[in-house]
């Protein structure tokens, strides 16, 4: 069965979906933050700058931890 995404109007599978009824994580995600801003200003590209940013960040502070627990 075929579904479109509510936020980009894609046409997603609804079965296997892990992110229904939206087609990836990222429609979810702004989704979520429209939700939040009730406005449906965001792009995409500023939604995956940010999951970058955040996993960077995971990154750093995981090493930091690393070498705190190294005794460094
Ligand atoms: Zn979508």
């Amino acid at each position: 069965m075929k579904i479109k995404c509510p936020v980009c109007g894609k046409e997603t599978e609804w079965e296997n979906n892990l992110w229904k009824p939206f087609c990836s994580k990222i429609c979810k995600i702004l989704d979520l933050w429209n939700w939040f801003n009730e406005a449906y200003s965001i792009k995409v590209e500023e939604v995956e700058e940010i999951i970058n940013l955040k996993e960077e960040l995971n990154d750093k502070t995981n090493s930091m931890w690393r070498s705190r627990k190294n005794g460094q």
